[in-house]
């Protein structure tokens, strides 16, 4: 084995890949690559009823999308990379049952015939006096091999104090007694959580293990089996958990949970990673956008807060809209074309990628059906469309409700088209003025439009612009009225005007 050091993230493929999980990823991620190491990526799928292939996919799709590429472990084809494998653990079973039986063979282990009802029992025993839990160690001098079934338990030193010093909290320690001789097999010789992960991390040469918070109660056992097994103890961290608004731990109560949701409604990768990085770690300073190679660069464990991260959805919506801000306009409109076709605003005839230059493709502009109209829209307007909506985007998805009146005229309350106290007279003639206004614009351009109505306006300017934005928008709030009719065009603009005067008059 080589001088690097080593991290691993070992989820377990029980679920839609977590928010949380992509934290840990990333903060192994950092660890690794600051110090030039490697990150290794094994799947643990021993509880074979809840392990899924597809969640298996999930997380390794999760994990490349925000750019934390592993160097070794499984591949989505099936394959690995890396020497230390297999990476799964449902195929490393021989391997575990092996380090069982010598520890059974050293009676550092022995086989507990116990049936649930007893354990239940003593269980419920301690706890009517107000004890902690644990094996009473009943078959701990059982020396034959009974026909029956058993699991196999470590015999847990006595009266033994466990120091370990933690990257971000400092000094941990436990005393052994209140751990009691634990569960690690079962008679099948399949190994259980604790010794699968101590047999995975020497197996693989892991230097340094960071995770939640919430695991800080098994690194003891951990390290009394590496010590049983006199192998050696990684670097341990210990992550502060996720919490709500609430300071409670983060649920489905206070925001999304799984990365896909995140990434579902328009969250960028580098975005949720700016933020994730911050939740637990900050590299001091007022300074807030940080990419993921500044990120490295920046790192050091010593700068994690032992305390709980505050999930903020708000800093994350503001991360995230500097993100989109930055984008390149034809990246940004590829982003925003699938959330545009799952609105129906334009149909789903369009090869991906193929029309932009900058992504090899041959045609510059790329004409996309409008959904509910024949008409087309090239890909340039798309992107000019996009592009005036850029400053207001928390998150993509919110894409289709900003601009669905560019793709189709949407209903909207007669009301909308009145300024302050104007009567349905005035509004009326405020139409028929920019009606007018539209008829004296030779050449169709931003400046020309803008010059004509802005001299036209009164003193308050809301009587013109305001009923024109609003026929134009359908909407409240949206675009400028001459962003809007640029990308219209005298027709357009004309029809809807026109839509909107007989709306005022019916
Ligand atoms: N499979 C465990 C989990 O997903 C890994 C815990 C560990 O890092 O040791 O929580």
């Amino acid at each position: 084995m080589n001088n690097k050091i080593r991290l691993r993230f070992p989820p377990s493929p029980t679920g839609a890949f977590h928010i949380g999980s992509a934290r840990t990823a990333l903060f192994n991620y950092l660890v690794a690559k600051k110090n030039k190491g490697e990150f290794v990526l094994r799947i643990e799928d021993t509880d074979k009823e809840r392990s899924k292939l597809e969640y298996e996919k999930d997380i390794m799709r999760s994990i490349k999308w925000l750019g934390l590429e592993w160097d070794e472990g499984p591949k989505e084809d099936g394959k690995e990379k890396g020497k230390y494998g297999p990476y799964r653990q449902s195929q490393r079973s021989d391997i575990y049952k092996k380090y069982l039986q010598k520890l059974l063979d050293e009676d550092k282990a022995y086989r507990c015939y116990c049936t649930k009802e007893e354990l239940d029992k003593e269980r419920e025993e301690q706890l009517k006096r107000g004890e902690a839990p644990k094996y009473s160690g009943k078959c701990s001098n059982i020396k034959e091999k009974r026909d029956a079934d058993f699991v196999i338990r470590f015999r847990c030193p006595k009266h033994e104090k466990i120091v370990f010093n933690d990257m971000i909290r400092g000094e941990v320690s436990f005393n052994s007694n209140d751990i009691g001789d634990f569960v690690i097999g079962k008679s099948d010789y399949s190994a259980l959580y604790n010794f699968a992960v101590v047999i995975d991390d020497y197996k693989m040469g892991i230097t340094h293990v960071v995770r939640g918070e919430d695991h800080i109660s098994n690194t003891p056992r951990q390290i009394l089996l590496q010590k049983a097994l006199e192998i050696n103890t990684p670097y341990y961290a210990h992550l502060p958990l996720i919490l709500g608004s609430d300071r409670n731990k983060l649920s489905k109560r206070h925001a999304a949970t799984s990365l896909y949701e995140y990434k579902e409604k328009g969250y960028l990768p580098e975005a949720l990673i700016n933020f994730l990085a911050f939740l637990g770690w900050n590299p001091g300073g007022e300074r807030e956008i940080y990419s993921l190679k500044e990120i490295v660069e920046n790192f050091d464990i010593k700068r994690c807060k032992k305390g709980g991260a505050i999930f903020n959805i708000e800093k994350l919506n503001s991360i995230n809209s500097y993100y989109i801000k930055e984008k390149d306009i034809n990246e940004l409109t590829m982003l925003c074309i699938p959330y545009l076709i799952s609105s129906n605003l334009i149909n789903s005839d369009f090869k991906e990628k193929q029309f932009i230059p900058a992504y090899g493709g041959k045609q510059p502009i790329a004409s996309f059906k409008l959904f509910e109209s024949e008409k087309e829209i090239s890909f340039k307007k798309l992107s000019e469309i996009i592009s005036l909506h850029k400053e207001r985007m928390k998150y993509l998805s919110e894409i289709s409700d900003f601009t669905d009146y560019f793709f189709k005229e949407i209903d909207y309350d007669v009301n909308l088209l009145y300024w302050k106290e104007m009567t349905k007279e005035e509004v009326a003639e405020s139409i028929d003025k920019s009606l007018e206004i539209l008829s004296n614009i030779k050449e169709w351009n931003k400046e020309n439009i803008e010059q004509q109505f802005i001299s036209s306006c009164d003193k308050d300017k809301g009587r013109l612009l305001w009923p024109l934005r609003a026929a134009l928008s359908g909407k409240k709030a949206s675009a400028g009225p001459f962003d809007i009719m640029l990308i219209f065009g005298p027709e357009e603009t004309k029809k809807r005007l026109k839509t909107a005067k007989n709306k005022l008059l019916k």
